[in-house]
């Protein structure tokens, strides 16, 4: 294993930290760069950042999430939030009761695994007033929109990235910087985006300063702690270089929190399968975009139905003994009284 002497930029720890080359596989550029482990906090980060990261975000890489939205009832929306006010706030049993027999709830869920309502009650989020505000989101936050269906309606975005604000189906998307977005929120969330922000400790204290007096944070990273990281290593398909600066720990996480006054409080592993394919077809040189690749297009033959069972039954148990590649971190401000 090689090593080199670097400043590791969240807890500041000099020292000559283990090395890694990671290469972008995204695209397949196979492009190389250092990474580094901090021998203090663990946290996994780019030895030196590109000047032009936007080099690494070519158009194909925005489309991968579009907006796909259907056309809604002004009555079906309504008798969805009064199913929706029954299975989060424990209201209107009676109208629940009445309208279960002919409104279907829709199942919404985080990358078709994680229930939005978890989420939800983690985040205690008590009524339909809540704020929400959706950090690095892109053009299009489908977490947003998965509130909307539920009912919510004070729902706003940020991504300095988009091309202009994007203002549709009751949701509003800045194209602004965290520092430049104005007000107070109830829950704000990282969905996948602070991994791929330079200034760690300025984007989280920008967001601190966001919440309200008992709002939350909601960081959603990959996490180096984890089981992937120890097989795949520089396969991993999420160390995803040179786009995610920072593959934290958990060790590393709680303590980039604290620095911001905020409180780790619970956390909840949401490993997909992706961990073991994507990082299956890294060992075999295969990019996650390239035209064989099961990730793009579940009916390229690249595995056999075993080893796809194989990788399901894996992310469910990394979930289970919470080892897995990717985790969510609930943050509240810490109450300087205690
Ligand atoms: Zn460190």
């Amino acid at each position: 294993m090689t090593a080199s002497r670097h400043i590791c930029r969240i807890c500041n720890s000099e020292d000559k930290h283990p090395t890694f080359i990671g290469r972008e596989m995204m695209f397949g550029t196979r492009e190389e760069f250092e990474y580094f482990q901090c021998n203090s906090c663990d946290c996994l980060q780019i030895s030196n950042i590109p000047n032009d990261l936007s080099r690494f975000y070519p158009p194909e890489y925005y489309s991968l999430s579009l907006c796909q939205t259907t056309k809604r009832s002004i009555l079906k929306d309504f008798l969805i939030k009064q199913r929706f006010r029954n299975a989060l706030f424990n209201q209107g049993y009676k109208i629940n009761q009445l309208i279960s027999k002919f409104i279907e709830m829709p199942s919404l869920r985080l990358d078709e695994v994680l229930p939005v309502s978890q989420i939800l009650k983690h985040a205690k989020i008590i009524n339909f007033d809540a704020r929400f505000l959706d950090i690095g989101c892109g053009s299009w936050s489908t977490w947003l929109e998965k509130l909307n269906i539920m009912g919510f309606r004070k729902l706003y975005g940020g991504d300095p990235f988009i091309k202009n604000d994007v203002i549709h189906n009751g949701i509003t998307i800045f194209k602004n910087e965290i520092n430049d977005i104005h007000g107070e929120f109830d829950l704000i969330t990282m969905h996948h985006s602070l991994e791929h922000i330079p200034n760690q400790q300025k984007t989280l204290i920008s967001a601190s300063n966001l919440l309200a007096p008992n709002g939350v944070i909601l960081v959603r990273i990959p996490i180096v702690s984890s089981y992937v990281w120890q097989k795949y290593k520089t396969k991993w398909v999420e160390m995803d270089a040179p786009r995610h600066l920072y593959l934290h720990s958990r060790k590393s996480i709680e303590l980039l929190g604290k620095e911001a006054g905020l409180e780790l409080y619970t956390s909840i592993s949401d490993a997909l399968d992706l961990e073991f394919y994507g990082s299956e077809q890294y060992l075999r040189e295969i990019p996650l975009t390239a035209p064989n690749s099961y990730w793009l297009n579940h009916d390229n033959q690249i595995f056999t139905p075993e080893e796809i069972d194989y990788f399901k039954n894996m992310a469910r148990k990394v979930n289970e003994d919470n080892v897995a590649g990717r985790a969510c971190f609930f943050f509240k401000k810490i109450n300087k009284l205690n």
